[in-house]
């Protein structure tokens, strides 16, 4: 239906098209009406608007060189989940009158944990579908918002550590004292690697409301009954619980440790089991939850364009807006890895 659309290939990170190629033109020739804002509301918006797409490239820009090598990294052991991640976020949809980019979003994401843009989108995702929710549940229940953070001793394989502290904080919960101070709670795992030790340090950073004041050693005491040797534990008030949303959630695992796993340990992570749980939530923050399905968070510049759509009016030029497609893999980079080398297949029978 007059779709437009267009594989453009981009050498520059910027959100602009270039107004001189030909499809462009011709796809912006019709006519409309002047725009509903006086000229200097114009002037401001798109100026704001300008600043955010800017932004928003260089978080791109910043996330590319490990996901490169991450990638590098992945075709020594796994054909399909490297092909994945290098499809992932390289293609992109704008939603564009030729001059201002409304929308952009990738056509496909990988999912992976150790994914630094999917794994960002998903922190950004979780602190938009959490904040309302975080508010309501702090109007029937007073208490002061903390980040507590549990941790394990060292683990020699990351699914023995991961499973060794779900253990322990479900028995965690269940003890009088925390049910007695912690009226909610959510938040995620993490994992660090020490290349020294050659093992997994796993931890969890929730977010909690804390109605009755429980110090640190108290806890430590309390965690140290459940796991037998563990009791590094930390609490600390926060003021802004979106930014701790974000802060819990920021990271699975930092690229950095991923990039000084031996391949045996890299293997570990890559193979982990599918549907891993590494979000929780529970007590009066049980409806805090990380909906996977959700629409891309990081696809709107500004989430007043969310209902715009082809064929609809630009709001800074007026223009008719299309849908076209921008490669990304030139600009950020993952061109210049090898075509993927044929999978040998072991000779086993
Ligand atoms: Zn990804
Ligand atoms: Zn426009």
């Amino acid at each position: 239906m007059g779709t437009a659309l267009f594989i453009l290939m981009m050498k520059t990170p910027s959100t602009q098209l270039n107004p001189n190629s030909e499809p462009l033109n011709n796809a912006c020739n019709t006519p409309f009406a002047p725009s509903l804002d006086t000229v200097q509301q114009v002037d401001i918006r798109e100026r704001e608007f300008r600043a955010a797409s800017l932004r928003k490239s260089e978080r791109w820009t910043l996330r590319t060189p490990t996901k490169k090598d991450i990638i590098k990294r992945l075709e020594k052991i796994s054909h399909k989940d490297a092909l994945r991640m290098k499809q992932c976020c390289s293609l992109f949809k704008h939603l564009t009158c030729g001059q201002h980019t409304l929308r952009s979003y990738p056509t496909f994401r990988c999912k992976k944990l150790f994914c630094p843009d999917c794994v960002a989108e998903r922190a950004n995702r979780l602190s938009r579908q959490t904040e309302a929710k975080i508010a309501e549940a702090m109007q029937t229940n007073k208490g002061r918002l903390c980040l507590l953070t549990l941790t394990m001793k060292n683990a020699a394989t990351l699914d023995g550590g991961l499973s060794n502290l779900k253990k322990a904080f479900t028995q965690f919960k269940r003890k009088k004292v925390f049910k007695e101070r912690i009226k909610g709670y959510f938040g995620g795992f993490e994992y660090t690697f020490n290349p020294k030790t050659n093992d997994f340090h796993v931890h969890l950073h929730l977010i909690v409301l804390r109605g009755k004041f429980w110090n640190q050693s108290d806890i430590s005491d309390a965690w140290r009954d459940v796991t037998g040797d563990s009791f590094i534990v930390d609490i600390r008030e926060i003021k802004d619980a979106g930014k701790g949303v974000k802060e819990v959630c920021k990271y699975v695992v930092k690229s950095n440790d991923l990039m000084k796993m031996p391949d045996d340990k890299f293997l570990e992570v890559v193979k982990m089991k599918k549907g891993t749980r590494m979000f929780i939530s529970g007590g009066c923050f049980y409806n805090v939850k990380l909906d996977e399905d959700a629409a891309d968070a990081d696809d709107n510049i500004f989430s007043q364009f969310a209902d715009l759509t082809e064929g609809d009016a630009c709001p800074f030029c007026n223009e008719r807006l299309f849908d076209v497609l921008v490669d990304r893999s030139q600009h950020i980079g993952l061109h210049e890895l090898n075509a993927m080398p044929n999978v040998v297949k072991n000779n086993s029978s």
